[in-house]
C-alpha cells in the first residue's frame, strides 16, 4: 500500500506533537522549548504584490526550520508503533493476500493516526498494489476502502537504458524470489530464466526479461519521436550533468511545457513567455522561438557553423548526421545543444516563477563562458580558436 499525507507539515496538530514527545520522556524543558519554537510562528500572505499583517499559526511545523524532519519523524514513530501492535491481533497479516479483515483493520490504523495528529490521508494518491490475489477480491477491496489499485512506477526504465548489470540484478533478484521464496539472490534454478520468460503459450511462465522490457519501453518513446535518435548528442556530452539530464527530458518530450500542463485540464495562459507570440510547446521553445533562434544564430557562427537556424526536426535530423564522427568540433557542438536547451528553460522558468528577464545576448555569453570552463584535452585546441563572443 502506498499513502500519501496531504499537506504534512502544515497540518500536524501541536497538542499531538506534544504528546508525543511527552511519551518518548523527552524532559520537561526541552519539551517546552520545542513547543515554544513551534507555536511562535506568524505568517503573511503576498496579494497584488502586497504583504497583509502577519497572522499566528494554529498548527503545523515551520516549512525550512531545521527541526521540523525530526518533529516529523518522532509524529511517523507513533504510527509505526501503532501498527507494531497490530501483530497481537491473531487473524492479522501482514502480507495479506486478499484477506480483507487484516487490510480492514490496517486502514483502521492509518485513521486512528489521522485523527490522533491532525494528519490527513490524501484518498486520491492512496494506492494498493497486488501481487497473487484474485480480481474479485481485489475489486472487493478497491470497493471497500475507496482507493485505486497502483502500477509499480516505470518511469525511469521506460526513459533510460538501464546497465546491464543491474537488469541482471533485478532479474536474479526475481529469480531467487520465485524458487526459494526469498529476496536475497541464491544461485537455484529449475528452469532457465529464459524460458520463465517465454509467453505461456510457448510453455514459459509469461515473467518479463527485464532488458527485453527495458529495450521495448524505450523503443516505444524512439517512436512516439520519430526515427531521430537523441542518443548520440546526451551520451559521452561532456557538458555539465544538468544539461544533459534537462536535455534528456526534453528530447523524450517530458518536460512540463504549457501545452502539456493544458492536456491535463491545468488553466494555463499557452502563450510562450520568451517571445509572447506562438504558444509554448517543446518544439517551439528550443529552435523556434525568436528568443531561443537569436541565441543559436549567435551560437551557430561561434562555433563556425554556417546554416541558418532550422526547426525541431531539422535541428535533430542534422544534429544526428553531425554526432556521426567524433571530433572535437562534434564534441563541442554536442556540449552546446545541452547548455542551449538547458539555459533556454532555466530562463522560461525564472520568467515564469521570479519574474525576472535576461536578454539572449547575456545568456549566450553566459553558455560560451561555461563551455569554456568545461574544456577538456579533447576540446581545449578548438576552445583556444574560439576566445571570442559573438556580437
Ligand atoms: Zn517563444
Amino acid at each position: 500500500m502506498k499513502l500519501d499525507m496531504q499537506k504534512a507539515y502544515d497540518s500536524i496538530e501541536w497538542p499531538f506533537m506534544e504528546q508525543v514527545l511527552n511519551a518518548l520522556a523527552f524532559p520537561d524543558k526541552f519539551v517546552k522549548w520545542v513547543m515554544t519554537c513551534m507555536e511562535t510562528v506568524t505568517y503573511t500572505v503576498m496579494i497584488n504584490g502586497n504583504l497583509t499583517k502577519p497572522f499566528e499559526a494554529k498548527k503545523g511545523l515551520r516549512q525550512g526550520d531545521p527541526m521540523s524532519p525530526f518533529l516529523f519523524v518522532l509524529a511517523m514513530e507513533y504510527l509505526t508503533r501503532s501498527l507494531k501492535t497490530l501483530n497481537q491481533i491473531p487473524d492479522f497479516n501482514y502480507h495479506p493476500k486478499g484477506d480483507i479483515g487484516s487490510i480492514k483493520l490496517l486502514f483502521q490504523c492509518f485513521m486512528e493516526f489521522s485523527n490522533a495528529s491532525g494528519l490527513m490521508i490524501n484518498k486520491h494518491k492512496i494506492s494498493i498494489f497486488f501481487g497473487g490475489v484474485s480480481q474479485a477480491d481485489q475489486e472487493e477491496i478497491l470497493e471497500l476502502l475507496g482507493i485505486q489499485k497502483g502500477e509499480l512506477p516505470t518511469y525511469w526504465a521506460q526513459v533510460f537504458v538501464l546497465p546491464k548489470k543491474i537488469t541482471k540484478l533485478i532479474e536474479a533478484m526475481c529469480r531467487s524470489f520465485l524458487w526459494t521464496g526469498e529476496g536475497s539472490i541464491s544461485k537455484k534454478a529449475l528452469l532457465a530464466w529464459e524460458k520463465v520468460c517465454l509467453p505461456k503459450s510457448a510453455g514459459g511462465f509469461n515473467i518479463m526479461n527485464i532488458a527485453v522490457w527495458n529495450k521495448a519501453a524505450i523503443c516505444k518513446l524512439r517512436g512516439r519521436f520519430g526515427k531521430v535518435s537523441w542518443r548520440r548528442i546526451v551520451f559521452h556530452n561532456t557538458g555539465c550533468p544538468q544539461w544533459t539530464f534537462i536535455l534528456t527530458v526534453a528530447a523524450h518530450g517530458k518536460l512540463y511545457t504549457k501545452d502539456r500542463l493544458h492536456k491535463w485540464g491545468l488553466q494555463v495562459d499557452q502563450k510562450c513567455v520568451l517571445c509572447n507570440q506562438d504558444n509554448e510547446t517543446i518544439h517551439h521553445l528550443f529552435f523556434e522561438c525568436t528568443y531561443a533562434k537569436a541565441l543559436w544564430s549567435a551560437l551557430l557562427p561561434w562555433q563556425i557553423i554556417r546554416r541558418p537556424v532550422a526547426g525541431w526536426d531539422e535541428e535533430l535530423q542534422w544534429a544526428e548526421k553531425k554526432t556521426k564522427r567524433n571530433t572535437a568540433a562534434t564534441e563541442l557542438y554536442k556540449m552546446a545543444v545541452a547548455a542551449t536547451v538547458y539555459h533556454v528553460w532555466q530562463e522560461r522558468n525564472t520568467r515564469i516563477f521570479q519574474a525576472k528577464v535576461t536578454g539572449w545576448e547575456a545568456v549566450s555569453k553566459k553558455i560560451i563562458q561555461e563551455i569554456h570552463c568545461r574544456s577538456t584535452k579533447h576540446t581545449a585546441g578548438i576552445l583556444h580558436r574560439l576566445d571570442w563572443y559573438p556580437v
